[in-house]
């Protein structure tokens, strides 16, 4: 199994169908041998012993028929008596023909067939051709010699005759064992071949699942094990040589995943680090914003009164300057107050929790569109909605999302009266709400700038604002679970889109039913 071992898996295989082969040959061998052994020994005994004793019969009767035909030739002198003595002659002679063929491998038989030959041809020359001649040149005489003489002649004959039958027989009994035997070779032999098939075919069986199919199946266990996640599992390196090297490919695949695997750990270990460290940055830093604006209102409060009625006390008592000076410190501390107050309601999204409830938007929208009354009418705009799905939401946050976006649609509009479209669609577990207007529009490449806080792209001359309003959005309608984004795909105006969660879609049906 060692050698096995190294081999490869063609090897294995080759050899163990050289193997069967070189058995399948043997056994033709050998069985073809029993066989062919089976079919001499029946040739001997079908096609050669018992012919041949059936013509030694034959020539017994024709010899005993010459006899008896002549004893009848002496005793009638009818020529026709003769008839039984000429055929025979021609009996016998066809007999020892047929004999002499196939008694050629024998010699035994072989001489006692010339035995009765000779001895027929002794009683014929000597009694029965001088007997017929007699007869023929006088019928009424008796012939030289008596039938008892004649009789004499032919014992012999007799006697070889039994002679032969009996070598015949005892032949014919030695190729009946002869013919057992191969019988029996040729059963053990078939015995023979069955049980080493057998053997052959499980040793190969064995062999084959020894040195080929369990290290296949080990392999592939080993490398489901590394599949389902255990890389630190080496696979072993065993079996044919193709097996060896795959598990050895399999090992060089594994390290290299450890090898990314243990990369992408410390790089997800620095993210996550990085992660609690930009967490913790942002909480101070909202921290910061919410106790800077926060504590700033009241001095600020205070500077702002104070240069209001510095203002109405000194307005025109002063010289121009004074007043200009006075004006500008008054309009600085009113925007600083607005700035304080947007960064205030900012940090507070999210920090101060009211309760969640389950809300239309289009309840939402009404009272957004309530709060821009006056800038509606002014503008003389249009503010249309589609039907509009129930949310779960902070009242005041969504409204306020909406009057940003409204809000901006109305201040930055075109030369025609604003138009306002806002609609709703369902997107999987989430409600896609849209607010387009028909306004002076947005560059995409500032699609991402316009939410951060404080960033504008006009400066408040053209267009008043503290760049507050998307940033506060974007914060509101994160903090509820969705996402807003501007829709660059827009050919004219600008379109803001943001998804909401679907509240739980079973009550939804519940509600359905319901109704
Ligand atoms: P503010 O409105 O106070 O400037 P925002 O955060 O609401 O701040 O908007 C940021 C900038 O995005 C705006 O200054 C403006 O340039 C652009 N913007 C927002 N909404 C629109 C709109 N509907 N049409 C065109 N520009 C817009």
């Amino acid at each position: 199994m060692a050698d096995a071992d190294r081999w490869p898996l063609r090897r294995i295989i080759n050899v163990s169908v050289a193997a069967l082969a070189l058995f399948l040959l043997a056994a033709v061998v050998v069985g073809g041998m029993a066989l062919n052994n089976l079919s001499d020994a029946r040739e001997t005994v079908v096609g050669r012993i018992d012919p041949a004793l059936q013509q030694a019969l034959r020539l017994e009767s024709a010899l005993v028929d010459q006899e008896t035909g002549l004893r009848g030739y002496v005793l009638g002198a009818d020529e026709d008596v003769l008839n039984p003595y000429t055929a025979g002659v021609r009996q016998q002679n066809d007999a020892i023909r047929q004999l002499e063929r196939l008694l050629s491998d024998m010699p035994a038989a072989e001489s006692d067939l010339a035995r009765v030959v000779e001895r027929a041809e002794a009683w014929r020359t000597r009694y029965a051709q001088p007997t017929i001649a007699d007869i023929a040149t006088s019928p009424t005489a008796q012939p030289n010699m008596t039938v008892a003489q004649g009789t004499v002649l032919f014992d012999p004959v007799r006697d070889e005759l039994e002679a032969l039958d009996d070598e015949l027989n005892a032949a014919r009994e030695d190729a009946t064992t002869a013919l057992q035997s191969a019988a029996d070779s040729a059963n053990l032999a078939l015995i023979g071949i069955a049980i080493a098939f057998a053997l052959v075919i499980t040793t190969l069986a064995v062999g084959l699942r020894r040195a080929a199919i369990r290290p296949v199946s080990r392999l592939a266990e080993e490398v489901r094990q590394v599949a389902r996640g255990d890389f630190d599992h080496r696979v072993q390196q065993s079996g044919p040589r193709e097996l060896r090297e795959l598990g050895a490919d399999v090992n060089v695949m594994r390290e290299r995943i450890l090898s990314d695997l243990s990369a992408a750990k410390v790089a997800h270990a620095e993210l996550d680090s990085r992660t609690t460290d930009l967490e913790r940055s942002n909480a101070e830093l909202e921290q910061f914003a919410y106790i800077a604006s926060h504590d700033l209102q009241e001095p600020l409060r205070k500077v702002a009164s104070f240069c209001q009625l510095l203002e109405r006390r000194y307005k025109g008592k002063l010289d121009e300057r004074a007043d200009q000076y006075i004006a500008f410190a008054v309009d600085g501390a009113k925007r600083m107050q607005i700035l304080i107050n947007d960064l205030l309601a900012f940090s507070r999204v999210g920090r101060v929790v009211r309760e969640s409830v389950e809300v239309s938007c289009a309840a939402v929208l009404e009272q957004a569109t309530a709060n821009l009354a006056d800038a509606i009418e002014r503008t003389e705009a249009s503010v249309e909605a589609e039907e509009l799905p129930t949310v779960s939401a902070e009242v005041p946050l969504l409204t306020a999302v909406f009057q940003n976006l409204i809000g901006n649609a109305l201040k930055f509009r075109g030369d025609d009266p604003p138009k306002v479209r806002i609609t709703a669609r369902r997107d999987g577990g989430f409600w896609e709400i849209a607010v387009a207007d028909n306004g002076i529009g947005i560059d995409p490449e500032y699609a991402e700038r316009i939410f951060v806080i404080f960033q504008r792209l006009h400066n408040k001359a053209d267009y008043p604002g503290t760049g507050i309003g998307l940033a506060m959005c974007r914060k509101i309608i994160e903090y509820h679970g969705g996402t807003i984004w501007l829709d660059t795909s827009v050919e004219s105006g600008s379109r803001f889109c943001f998804t909401l969660p679907v509240i739980d879609a079973t009550i939804d049906r519940d509600k359905d039913s319901d109704g």
